[in-house]
């Protein structure tokens, strides 16, 4: 059915003049959309269908109507283990050594409902197209638990099959149990693809393939995913120069900076995006602008571990490709958006002074930012032809009072909010505040069980 939003305050559009349009409306008709400008000049056709009762009409008074925010990068199984005391205060290497064995004892049941807890979170936020980065498969999980889960839940999803197969035997990080062959990994990557990827306009589901980081994986598998990826059409993603340690075993073990491994696995192109990415150096930084290697910043995450402030500032002016991730749940207990996109700001803010990022320079990298790193031109802006993903903010509550001036920057600014309605790809999945899609009360219920379940289940070895 055909859907038209009317009368947004202002409806963002981050079309090519960056139009803001005051009184803004938009039509949809099936995945894409039709028609965006005032509604005062919304054509009649449109206002014969609305008036006749043939469309489906979205009142956006007192909203702001933004393009759904983009996520590039995630771990949503690690919902299950937020705020875990013994990972409270520790750096990453630290961190992931107090979660592994953790993680071992995890389901297909519980990727599925932490995965679907994990998108309602992201949705309720602002957030339209997701990644989630998923590479340990213990007791029979799979990627296609979390796949089903982003159809149940509506969300456009790039399915990342993560992998590690460097265990602690062999030099790497993370214990021998979480770990798999490489021949396998490879051979359930291709299947992953020939079944999930979808390579089209306004695709749902696209599968990547995403070796976890330096210190989890060889270098061989780094270089056959590559050739694998690129035989069909499909995007890499993975870790990069996470901080100082990460570099340091970079240094150490292969005598390479992070961005320089890179480079030598062919892992730089517009096909190719890095999580962090914190202590990329100035060569790293003019690699990535040159090739068109795409960056997802995780400020929150950042901050959480205590790896520093990314360059964002200076990859920008580089001309890097730029997303946001909020990281998975473990070392961001807070995913929200729009919550990211206002911590971007505020943390270049602190490294690099009160001009190094405005709020719609924030809110420029959570939606076409992220569109680019995700190698897609169908989403992160509203404008005819770009896929129907838009969401609403109620600006008349306590969060947004007196900010009227200038309510886009308000958004960032002020407590992020959530959604008061969703579209993705034409389907309107929250309304209200209210999403549509799971029977979240039920969905929580079951993941606070599981939850408990994986940490008795540790607890018992
Ligand atoms: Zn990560």
């Amino acid at each position: 059915m055909t859907l038209i939003a009317l009368n947004a305050d202002v409806l963002v559009t981050m079309d090519a003049q960056r139009r803001e349009i005051k009184g803004g409306a938009l039509v949809a008709d099936g995945p894409a959309v039709q028609w965006v400008g005032a509604t005062a000049d919304l054509p009649a056709q449109y206002r014969r269908m609305a008036d006749e009762g043939r469309a489906r009409v979205l009142d956006m008074r007192g909203k702001v109507v933004t393009p759904g925010l983009v996520n590039t990068h995630h771990h949503m199984y690690q919902s299950l283990t937020r705020a875990v005391p013994a990972a409270q205060d520790a750096e990453l290497f630290s961190w992931l050594t107090n979660l592994y064995m953790l993680w071992s004892h995890l389901t297909p049941e519980m990727i599925h409902i932490s995965t679907q807890t994990a998108m309602a979170e992201l949705m309720l936020s602002g957030c339209t197209t997701t990644s989630d980065h998923l590479y340990l498969f213990p007791n029979g999980s799979r990627l296609d638990d979390s796949i089903v889960a982003a159809q149940q839940m509506g969300m456009r999803f790039h399915a990342a099959r993560g992998s590690m197969s460097l265990g602690r035997s062999k030099g790497g990080l993370p214990p021998d149990v979480v770990v798999e062959e490489e021949e396998a990994i490879l051979r359930d990557s291709l299947r992953l693809i020939q079944q999930y990827h979808d390579g089209s306009r306004h695709s749902m589901l696209r599968v990547v393939l995403a070796p976890c980081s330096p210190f989890s994986v060889t270098r061989e598998l780094m270089r056959e995913s590559a050739v694998l990826a690129r035989a069909h059409g499909v995007s890499l993603h993975t870790h990069l120069a996470e901080n100082d340690n990460d570099v340091a075993f970079s240094r150490e073990k292969f005598g390479l900076t992070p961005a320089q491994y890179a480079e030598d696995l062919g892992w730089v192109g517009r096909d190719v995006w890095h999580a962090h990415c914190v202590k990329l150096d100035p060569e790293g930084i003019a690699l990535f602008a040159r090739t068109g290697t795409g960056v997802a910043h995780c400020p929150c995450s950042n901050m959480r571990l205590a790896s520093g402030i990314a360059p964002i500032r200076s990859m920008r002016d580089a001309g890097v490709p730029v997303g946001l991730g909020v990281d998975g749940s473990a070392s961001n207990d807070g995913a929200h958006m729009l919550g990211e996109a206002r911590q971007a700001m505020l943390l270049q803010r602190v490294g690099y002074g009160p001009a190094a990022m405005s709020a719609r320079e924030a809110l420029e990298i959570a939606t076409l930012g992220g569109a680019r790193v995700l190698n897609r031109d169908d989403i992160g802006a509203l404008a005819p032809g770009m896929s129907a993903d838009f969401v609403a903010f109620d600006m008349e509550g306590v969060a947004h009072a007196g900010a009227g001036h200038d309510p886009v920057a308000a958004l960032v600014f002020c407590t992020p909010a959530q959604v008061s309605s969703s579209v993705i790809n034409g389907r309107v999945v929250v309304e209200d505040g209210r999403l549509l899609t799971a029977d979240l009360p039920v969905v929580l219920g079951r993941h606070r069980d599981l939850a408990r379940t994986l940490f008795e289940r540790a607890a018992g070895h």
